[in-house]
């Protein structure tokens, strides 16, 4: 059976951090739990600083499992305006990622 996972594009964030509430409140996570983190990298360049927002999932992501099984997004797919998350078998993410620079693909177990 296909392995599923996430692919985020982090090159689009915005650091909006809607899919760090989405995830939260779609599991009723209790306080420091969470099941994806956006940190802020800054980084100084010959001329300007440059700020890279960085979203990964932890330990405690469980792909919503209970959404994805009734055929609806993960939450924090849904809830990402910059469509940076996308929700698949994890084949046919790498298909994607080969087309965008500056993404990552999270495989939680
Ligand atoms: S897939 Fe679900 S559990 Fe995983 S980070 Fe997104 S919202 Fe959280
Ligand atoms: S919801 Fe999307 S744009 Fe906002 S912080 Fe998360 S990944 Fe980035």
């Amino acid at each position: 059976m296909a392995r599923n996972g996430l692919l985020i594009q982090y090159d689009w964030c915005t650091g909006c951090h809607s899919c760090e509430v989405a995830c939260k409140q779609e599991h009723n996570f209790s306080e420091g739990m969470v099941g994806i983190k956006v940190d802020e990298v800054v980084s100084t360049g010959p001329d300007k600083v440059y700020v890279d927002y960085m979203p990964y999932t932890t330990r405690f992501c469980d792909l919503c499992a209970d959404r994805t099984k009734a055929g609806e997004q993960p939450a924090c797919v849904k809830h990402c305006q910059a469509t940076c998350i996308t929700y698949g078998p994890i084949t046919e993410l790498a298909k994607l990622m080969e087309k965008q620079p500056r993404s990552s693909i999270f495989a939680p177990k």
